[in-house]
């Protein structure tokens, strides 16, 4: 599948990535699911795995009910997690291979020196391999047109 990726919610994941240099962070990301999809706005959560987290994030399980209760609230699909690798490439992990859910997309900031320089999403295949999936960052009006004027 296809992802469409707001540029502020980008930009968000981005700086989330970099302020918790050298450590690995993570969160969601939600937005609509249809033939694309759209992803509009993160959450950020605290990285829950205790110890060294230059090379693991551990994502609460109270963490995931609130992500669920706030897509519900607002009226949006949780669509995947997002999570760092410093000063290592975009690509999944064994780990992050062998934790991943079956339909949430996994998008993976990769930092080079604490700056954010690679940015890939991957999905399971019905293998329980990682596929990469194309994205592209988009503008949402978040209001409707006729409020621009
Ligand atoms: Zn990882």
């Amino acid at each position: 599948m296809k992802l469409e990726v707001s540029s502020e919610a980008l930009q968000n994941m981005h700086r989330h990535a970099e302020a918790d240099y050298p450590n690995e962070c993570c969160g969601f990301f939600l937005g609509l699911e249809g033939d694309v999809r759209q992803v509009r706005v993160i959450r950020e959560v605290e990285n829950a795995k205790e110890g060294d987290q230059r090379r693991r994030f551990q994502i609460d399980p109270k963490d995931y009910q609130q992500a669920e209760k706030y897509a519900i609230e607002h009226d949006l699909d949780l669509l995947g997690v997002y999570h760092s690798h410093p000063d290592h490439p975009a690509e999944p992990s064994e780990h992050d291979r062998s934790v991943a859910m079956p339909w949430f997309s996994y998008i993976i900031i990769s930092l080079q020196d604490g700056k954010a320089s690679n940015t890939r999403s991957w999905r399971l295949n019905d293998e329980r391999q990682f596929e990469e999936e194309p994205f592209e960052t988009k503008e949402f009006s978040s209001q409707p047109k006729n409020l621009d004027i």
